[in-house]
């Protein structure tokens, strides 16, 4: 059979990402391409995977990047941080994903622990020096209810300026439960005269103590009507998911309304959450695929 590989660059907007998450250690990857096996059927226009976090394997993130774009024929994007490392290393790292035929990096720059951040201070010198040597198309995190480390949304959008002026080509937001504060965030990167496509971050709720362990990570906020679900149903896991998988269904349906330019689904590896939303949003996505075609 002949793979015919979707240009993320050319497709028809909004789009649609998924993003997996290597399993911890370096040993059998059945597991994460039993996974990329649901997402698949699923035609996604492009699976991200991710660099260390939470936790996570490094070392897989470039095979599974470049199994999914050879062997599935759907686009890959490698997730890369640059903390604490120097710049050999980065160009050994760059080296492999370029050798591997990964042609889509997040660049980022990472949360800064004990060892500091040696030779990249920002993901903008991570941006900058790709930019220098390689041929990667360069994807960036945004922040619609700002970084947890910036002092105000204005500093935030300001350093999102500059890092965008190194060369980014498309942004994906963090995760967010409340569709204004993207919208508003929006509109202040587009008054900035930045261009760049954002694909907005969704992360189902399936649990109470997963919401709670990615709003301490990431300070999104969580509005009534979530903190409402949880209350009413955050006691009975299957009663959670249900309305977790109602929730996102409904913030896609109102982002793509808005005019989103994708949606970049946090998919916890879990396929079958991934087809149901998928299956609730596939009418309202392809006939706002074909109106603005
Ligand atoms: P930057 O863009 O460098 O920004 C970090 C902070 O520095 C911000 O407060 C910004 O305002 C400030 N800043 C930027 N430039 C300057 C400057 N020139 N001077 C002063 N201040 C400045 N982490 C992982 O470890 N692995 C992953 O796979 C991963 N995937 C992610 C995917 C998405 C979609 C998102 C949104 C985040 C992801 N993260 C991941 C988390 C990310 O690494 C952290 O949020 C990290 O703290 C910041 O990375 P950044 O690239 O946004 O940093």
């Amino acid at each position: 059979m002949i793979f015919i590989m979707k240009n993320f660059f050319k497709l028809d907007k909004p789009t649609l990402s998924f993003e997996i998450f290597p399993p911890k250690g370096t040993g059998d990857l059945s597991k994460i391409f039993a996974t990329v096996d649901g997402l698949a059927s699923l035609d996604p226009d492009l699976i991200s995977v991710t660099y260390g976090a939470g936790g996570t394997s490094r070392e897989n993130t470039a095979e599974i990047a470049s199994r999914i774009q050879n062997e599935y024929a759907i686009p890959a994007l490698a997730h890369l941080t640059c903390v604490g490392s120097t710049r050999s290393e980065m160009r050994q790292t760059l080296d492999r994903l370029q050798q591997l035929g990964v042609r889509n990096i997040l660049a980022m720059r990472g949360d800064i622990g004990e060892e500091g951040t040696k030779d990249f201070s920002h993901a903008s010198d991570l941006i900058s020096f790709i930019k220098e040597s390689y041929n990667f198309n360069i994807f960036a995190a945004c922040y619609p209810e700002k970084h947890i480390e910036a002092y105000s949304m204005e500093e935030d959008l300001e350093h999102l300026r500059e890092k965008c002026a190194c060369g980014v080509d498309v942004l994906i937001s963090q995760l967010f439960f409340d569709n204004s504060l993207f919208f508003r965030f929006r509109d202040s990167v587009r008054k900035l005269g930045i261009k760049a496509p954002i694909e907005a971050g969704i992360m189902p709720i399936t649990s109470a103590v997963q919401i709670n362990r990615m709003v301490a990570m990431c300070g999104a906020s969580i509005p009534d009507a979530v903190q409402k679900i949880i209350r009413a149903y955050g006691h009975n896991s299957m009663a959670m998911r249900e309305a977790g998988i109602a929730y996102a269904t409904n913030q896609i349906i109102d982002l793509l309304a808005g005019g989103v330019d994708g949606i970049h689904l946090y998919t916890m590896n879990q396929p079958e959450i991934a087809k149901r939303i998928c299956e609730n949003i596939r009418g309202v996505l392809y006939s706002l695929r074909v109106k603005r075609a």
